[in-house]
């Protein structure tokens, strides 16, 4: 089953995983999506001992001009809203050689987690997007990232690198795209064969390493079946160009970035969580492999019984401890009772 080969943690025979001290068992080396070039072909065996469903690694540099032409359009047409910080850093957005990112890197590794649908979820958590019902994702990206660093480390003695989980302005899905991965679908998202899109993404960006050669060119659609489902999906029209979201339209957008700002009528009448969306991602008939989650649990699942209702009324010491260590601390409390408000007059 593919499933038992993508969850991969007793599928490992990578000597480079068993000198990195990151095996987890023994048995055949694991299929799972990504290039892995000559020296660095250990990288699979050791991203399937670790829970990742996919793992490859591209040849470091400037994006392509196409993925630069794609972002430019997208801020041009001021799809990226509030998000500001788009609109800099373009030297460093284009080229992960540029020494804002690591200085003269010679190869990006990139990985995916998966998270679980969230269908089994109760009280709160079921109002809470998928991808967010779990210990922060960032934390468990970095920390199952650390073991790829070491397996890198002690095949390349002297690698410089870098762990990027959001943190930079790194084009994560071009980088995805590019390292085999997956490729882009009409939802905005990466989709990973076999697995779809529920999925996390980090970046390893490293120099003094061999540069990865392709031996074929990535394509960028990948598996999207082109079939309108997320589109027809989205209440408020926010995935008009293919591919592209207009964060101006997006619930996920509004309820998790937009801290400041009221959310539109419009937008918020379409909510159907206290933080994020999934609706198109649900939709999406490639999201309906069965659930793997590598994502741990939240660490303080808080009142089970919580609702919205409870949420909007909620002291902020009761909103930090039930969210704590999740992705919603990332996002103010106010933010957080704001959104519930807005559900709990929604229905
Ligand atoms: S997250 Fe929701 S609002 Fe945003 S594009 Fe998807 S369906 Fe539309
Ligand atoms: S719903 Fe259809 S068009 Fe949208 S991403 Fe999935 S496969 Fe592609």
């Amino acid at each position: 089953m593919v499933n038992t080969i993508l969850h991969g943690k007793t599928h490992c025979t990578s000597s480079e995983a068993k000198e990195a001290g990151i095996m987890r068992g023994s048995s055949p080396t694991a299929e799972i999506p990504g290039h892995a070039f000559g020296p660095w072909s250990f990288l699979k065996a050791a991203g399937a001992s670790l829970g990742f469903c996919a793992m490859g690694v591209a040849p470091a540099g400037e994006v392509s001009q196409r993925a630069r032409d794609v972002f430019e359009r997208w801020v041009r047409s001021g799809y990226h809203a509030g998000l500001v910080y788009m609109e800099k850093w373009s030297d460093a957005r284009s080229d992960t050689a540029h020494h804002g990112i690591v200085d003269g890197s010679a190869a990006v590794v990139c990985a995916a987690l998966p998270y679980s649908s969230g269908a089994v979820e109760t009280g709160i958590w079921k109002s809470v997007a998928a991808h967010a019902r779990s210990r922060d994702y960032h934390q468990v990206m970095e920390d199952r990232l650390d073991g790829i660093v070491r397996a890198i480390h002690a095949r390349f003695p002297g690698t410089i690198s870098r762990v990027f989980v959001d943190t930079a302005p790194v084009m994560e899905r071009t980088w995805a795209v590019a390292a085999g991965l997956g490729g882009f679908g009409n939802n905005g998202a990466l989709i990973v064969p076999r697995v779809g899109s529920r999925v996390v993404l980090g970046e390893i960006v490293c120099s003094n390493v061999p540069k990865p050669e392709y031996t074929d060119v990535p394509s960028v659609r990948g598996p999207c079946l082109e079939c309108g489902a997320c589109v027809d999906a989205c209440p408020t029209g926010a995935l008009a160009p293919p591919g592209m979201v207009d964060c101006n339209k997006c619930v996920s957008y509004h309820t998790i970035e937009n801290t400041r700002e009221p959310i539109p009528p419009d937008v918020s009448s379409a909510m159907t969580l206290i933080f994020g969306c999934d609706l198109c991602i649900d939709a999406c008939p490639l999201n309906r492999a069965p659930d793997l989650c590598e994502l741990d649990p939240p660490p303080d699942r808080g009142p089970g019984s919580m609702t919205p209702q409870d949420v909007s009324e909620a002291s902020d010491e009761i909103l930090a401890k039930v969210f704590r260590g999740t992705c919603l601390e990332r996002t103010s409390v106010e933010t957080i009772r704001r959104n519930a408000r807005l559900l709990v007059e929604r229905n």
